[in-house]
């Protein structure tokens, strides 16, 4: 017989299997939200099931699946090359931060970003609405937990806090940043003329040209919501999680933008 060692669990094991729940955890953030999280949860099902036909010395399944994780490492680096990427910027960036109490982030050097959401929404409807009036058109992307910059191509960094002149400045057609799509980031703008991934669905009205499109693209792949206003008919549309709303009225839009923003 063999004899098992006894499960010993001091703390350092404690601390250990910590640590490894907090690693999945923010890895699980990470991908929260983008295609990645299915891929991740797939690889983390197939590591379990190794585990288990391991411990029942199921060898030749535990072979096979071994073999398969072996060559699951290198595949993983490369399948999560961008959220890697994220990952390790993220140690110690503010994202992981954001939920440390004040006092740890004033210690790092951080304060909390103070947004006084309400006048930074009023000022983005005013300006949308100056916008419809001039017959523009504009696509904002609000981004959440996931930065949709990897999926985002032409960018050109802004930083600006938000004023219905700025938006009106932004999607004016004279303005060299006006085509394509702007990111919010909390109460701030902080890029423009971003190119985003067009979706590829075949089951949309003919009146979603490519800017409703690519606010659903966006959707698809991140978990920002994108609010498009349409130059065409002077329209906004939600689109969030891979689904849009359209014909939203310019009194609703603060409403239904912080409903869109608050739920996940
Ligand atoms: P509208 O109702 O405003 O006409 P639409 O859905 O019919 O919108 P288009 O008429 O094709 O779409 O809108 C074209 C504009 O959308 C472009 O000028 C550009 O600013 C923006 N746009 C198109 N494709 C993208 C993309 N992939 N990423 C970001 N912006 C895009
Ligand atoms: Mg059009």
């Amino acid at each position: 017989m063999i004899e098992q060692p006894a499960l010993h669990l001091g703390p350092w094991q404690i601390l250990d299997i910590l640590a490894v729940a907090a690693i999945l955890y923010q890895l699980y953030r990470l991908t929260r939200g983008t295609a990645a999280i299915r891929i991740f949860l797939g690889i983390l099902a197939i590591y379990l099931v190794y585990q288990i036909v391991d411990a029942l010395q199921m060898r030749m399944l535990a072979e096979v699946l071994g073999q398969f994780i072996g060559v699951g490492v290198i595949a993983l680096l490369i399948v999560f090359q961008q959220e890697l990427r994220q990952f390790l910027l993220l140690i110690g960036n503010r994202q992981l931060l954001s939920g440390a109490p004040t006092w740890v982030q004033r210690m790092l050097g951080r304060t909390a970003v103070q947004m006084d959401r309400n006048e930074a929404w009023e000022a983005l409807r005013e300006g949308l609405e100056e916008c419809r009036k001039r017959g523009l058109g504009a696509l904002l992307v609000f981004k959440r937990d996931a930065d949709p910059m990897p999926v985002v191509t032409g960018t050109r960094a802004v930083d600006a806090k938000i004023s219905s002149g700025l938006m009106v400045a932004l999607f004016e057609k004279a303005s060299p940043l006006h085509d394509g799509a702007a990111c919010i980031e909390g109460d701030r703008l902080t890029w423009a003329g971003g190119i985003l991934p067009v979706t590829g669905r075949i089951d949309l009205p003919s009146q979603f040209g490519t800017r409703h499109r690519a606010a659903l693209g966006i959707s698809e792949q991140t978990d920002a919501v994108a609010l498009v206003l349409s130059e065409e008919t002077g329209t906004y549309s939600l689109a969030k999680e891979g689904r849009i709303t359209s014909r939203i009225e310019g009194a609703k839009l603060v409403e239904r933008l912080e409903e869109a923003l608050a739920s996940h």
